[in-house]
């Protein structure tokens, strides 16, 4: 297939280069990331979707994803399909997909989990909203850049999942952070606690397989300073969209809200910015009572 990729940042990057590496023709665009191996530098987002069955995109926001949007849907051929990967509120998701079915194009947005280590490696999920018959399109190269690709629902669908899960992920490890702030004052013994808690009822990814306690479990960020792996500041940004989401659509989300308002304030104040989301432990530790 002929692939205009855009965005080739930390994650982008190594998807395009999947793509390449599996024998596609694909041709990138980036204000600054350099091309991947086996990527054909463009002069413009436009130039990468000119002429490509199926454009990818890799963007921080769902602004940015609108601005380039516009650009690239006038530059594709009918019939091919827009595919946003980044991780953006629905809302922008919703109309960056009614732009392209109205120049007829298929459109899907396609979020994924499993960080800079999934992309490289090819191993990432995609969650999925769009029509079937762009899905089906797309479907191979899912195949290449993941594991996995759960096909949600209409547009938008892509992103409400991306949202959830992540909310869950924020509250639970906060709550997981929590109590081993409390273990440690109360003083029981950390692995101890992983060994109860990872085979007991409170156990969950954030404790099993990301635990956020240095030398405890699995190899983790927790083992490497805190360098990201997943940035506490992306983390806030996956939970006020969550947020955004609730207040447009009128749920209640106690937890999510509690969770995003803690995440502003360690990354906003706290010098979170640049760790790990799992080092809310040293910050929590560190706290007195209020
Ligand atoms: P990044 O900042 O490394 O990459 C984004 C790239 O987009 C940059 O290289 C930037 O130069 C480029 N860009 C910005 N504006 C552009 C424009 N107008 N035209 C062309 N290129 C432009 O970010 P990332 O970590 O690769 O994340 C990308 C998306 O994936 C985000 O939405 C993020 O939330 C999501 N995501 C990231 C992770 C992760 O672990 N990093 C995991 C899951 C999802």
């Amino acid at each position: 297939m002929k692939i205009g990729f855009i965005g080739l940042g930390n994650m982008g990057g190594p998807m395009a280069l999947n793509l390449a590496r599996a024998g596609h023709e694909v041709t990138g665009f980036d204000l600054s990331a350099p091309m991947p191996d086996g990527v054909q530098p463009a002069a413009s987002a436009a130039d990468a979707a000119a002429g490509a069955d199926v454009v990818v995109t890799m963007l921080p926001d769902g602004a940015i994803l609108r601005r380039v949007a516009a650009e690239v849907i006038p530059a594709m051929q009918h019939g091919t399909v827009l595919c946003d990967c980044s991780t953006v509120d629905v809302e922008s998701a919703r109309e960056v997909a009614g732009q392209a079915a109205h120049a007829g194009l298929g459109s899907l947005d396609a979020p994924v989990s499993g960080g800079i280590t999934g992309a490289a490696a090819g191993t990432l999920t995609f969650m999925v909203g769009g029509a079937t018959e762009a899905f089906d399109t797309v479907k191979p190269l899912f195949e290449i850049m993941g594991q996995k690709a759960v096909h949600c629902g209409g547009s938008g669908a892509g992103q409400a999942a991306k949202i959830c899960n992540n909310m869950i992920l924020g509250a639970t490890m906060i709550a997981t952070c929590e109590a081993f702030a409390l273990a440690d004052k109360l003083g029981l013994d950390r692995q101890k606690m992983f060994d109860v808690v990872s085979t007991s009822s409170g156990y969950s990814w954030s404790m099993n397989a990301y635990c956020p306690a240095p030398g405890i479990g699995p190899t983790s960020p927790a083992d490497n300073g805190y360098k990201p792996g997943f940035a506490a500041e992306l983390m806030l940004k996956d939970l006020r969209l969550s947020q955004q989401a609730a207040e447009v659509a009128d749920a209640s989300t106690p937890m999510g809200q509690l969770a995003a308002s803690l995440y502003a304030r360690f990354v906003e104040q706290e010098g979170g910015r640049g760790r790990d989301f799992s080092a809310m432990l040293p910050w929590l530790v560190g706290m007195h009572r209020p």
